[in-house]
């Protein structure tokens, strides 16, 4: 006992002794706390058992696989992998169904043990054969569910971490790419893309992106425990693209809804999205006389075909109600969404329609209503989307999408004062500073 004590001492020592860079500087928040270094406390103080040391390696690690159970005190960091369930943990642990059915019904926290997932971590402490200690298994960095043992009784409770936000800010000047340049100021891939989204009605990030271009940027961190956790949402952006600038609020609205909006107050957001597909060719363009493959026969095309893979998911281009959801000869499988008086929107040969979506269900701007198919008179995979104005075809591709309502003055004057002092804030968010700055920082 005396021996595994001063082990594991000199095990704690050793890391003690491991330097504080070997983590990457995204991992460690600004106190120095890292969930790293949880991780690696456990598992070098748990690697080896007294009794193993002087024993062949390969004897070591047979003996690794099957744990050591006669230890007095063990904490046992256990990774679920697929397949596994509480029962076949314990098992692995020697730990008996008897002690597993006495947790289970420790409470009502205790059952949500029941649903362990793949991925989550289970903590346990072990004290004497077939005895816990404690158990916990953290269901995410926020969430976990403790077992303590009291007298001949186990108690449950669960636990939910306060994540704490902060407002970060960050600044870049184009050089290459979008990507370089946002990377370069601090952003994930994912925030560069959600800035990219925010300003894709103002600026087409394909074609028209020139060097000199900047941007800043206000967005949240959430923290946990002074460490971070994730980014959040972006409050305040900026872009100025080819010497005109853009910029985009976040405003919440009474019902909760959470928008943007410039400072003008006029939508970020159009009625509607270009293209119901991601990322699908355009395999047939809007023509007035086009040679139709499976009747033989020259008729018009009333709509544009996007060829993609059966099953890709097929969004609604623009919130609005469903008026036809069914079967129409040629045109298969299909779903017509009503927008407002004026608008619908036709999508046809889907496969299968989307469950959630009902004849009359309401659909929000980009919400999957199916999924590409072939059905009716198709010769391969593909979404035929049609646009039509007061019931006449309009070609989706180069249509004048309309702008999305303004806000109304009385909520307007709200987003003003809401966003006054991100304004002010965004305004002093230097790029050329902020870009030097972060370098000489890496020195
Ligand atoms: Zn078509």
């Amino acid at each position: 006992m005396l021996y595994f004590f001063l082990l594991s001492t000199v095990l704690w020592v050793i890391y003690l002794q491991i330097p504080k860079d070997v983590f990457s500087p995204q991992e460690v928040s600004p106190d120095g706390g890292s969930v790293i270094k949880l991780k690696k406390r456990i598992s070098q103080s748990l690697e080896l058992p007294k009794k193993i040391l002087n024993k062949s390696p390969e004897k070591i690690n047979r003996e690794k696989l099957e744990p050591e159970i006669q230890i007095d005190e063990n904490l046992i960091e256990h990774k679920v992998i697929i397949g596994e369930s509480l029962a076949s943990i314990f098992q692995k642990y020697a730990l008996s169904p008897q002690l597993l059915h006495k947790i289970l019904n420790s409470g009502k926290e205790a059952k949500k043990l029941a649903k362990i997932k793949p991925g989550q971590t289970l903590k346990i402490l072990i004290n004497q054969p077939n005895t816990i200690k404690e158990l916990e298994l953290v269901l995410s960095p926020i969430q976990s569910i403790k077992i303590t043992k009291n007298g001949s009784e186990f108690l449950s409770e669960g636990f939910l971490k306060n994540t704490e936000k902060r407002l970060s800010s960050a600044a870049g000047i184009i050089e290459s790419s979008l990507f370089v340049a946002g990377q370069k100021s601090g952003l994930s891939d994912a925030q560069i893309m959600e800035m990219a989204t925010l300003f894709g009605w103002d600026i087409d990030f394909a074609l028209e992106i020139r060097s000199g271009d900047k941007f800043r940027l206000i967005y949240e961190e959430e923290y946990i425990d002074g460490e971070k956790y994730k980014n959040g949402a972006i409050l305040a952006a900026e872009f100025i693209n080819k010497g005109k600038s853009y910029n985009a609020f976040q405003f919440t609205s009474d019902n909760g809804e959470v928008n943007y909006y410039d400072s003008e107050g006029r939508s970020k957001k159009r009625a509607f999205i270009r293209t119901p597909i991601k990322f699908a060719r355009v395999s047939s363009r809007f023509s007035k006389r086009r040679w139709h493959p499976v009747l033989k026969k020259w008729r018009p095309h009333k709509g544009v075909d996007y060829a993609a893979p059966t099953g890709t998911p097929i969004r609604a281009t623009g919130a609005g109600k469903v008026i036809f959801r069914g079967w129409k000869s040629g045109y298969g499988r299909l779903i017509i969404v009503q927008h407002g008086g004026v608008y619908t929107t036709v999508y046809a040969h889907m496969s299968r329609f989307s469950k959630k979506v009902k004849l009359h269900s309401r659909v929000k701007q980009g919400q999957t209503i199916g999924y590409v198919g072939q059905t009716g008179l198709a010769t391969g995979p593909h979404l035929h989307y049609e646009f039509r104005i007061n019931g006449v075809h309009r070609n989706p591709l180069t249509v004048n999408l309309p702008k999305a309502e303004p806000l109304p003055r009385e909520i307007f004057i709200n987003f003003q004062r809401q966003i006054k002092q991100l304004a002010l804030r965004l305004e002093k968010i230097s790029a050329h500073d902020y870009f030097v700055k972060k370098v000489s920082d890496k020195r």
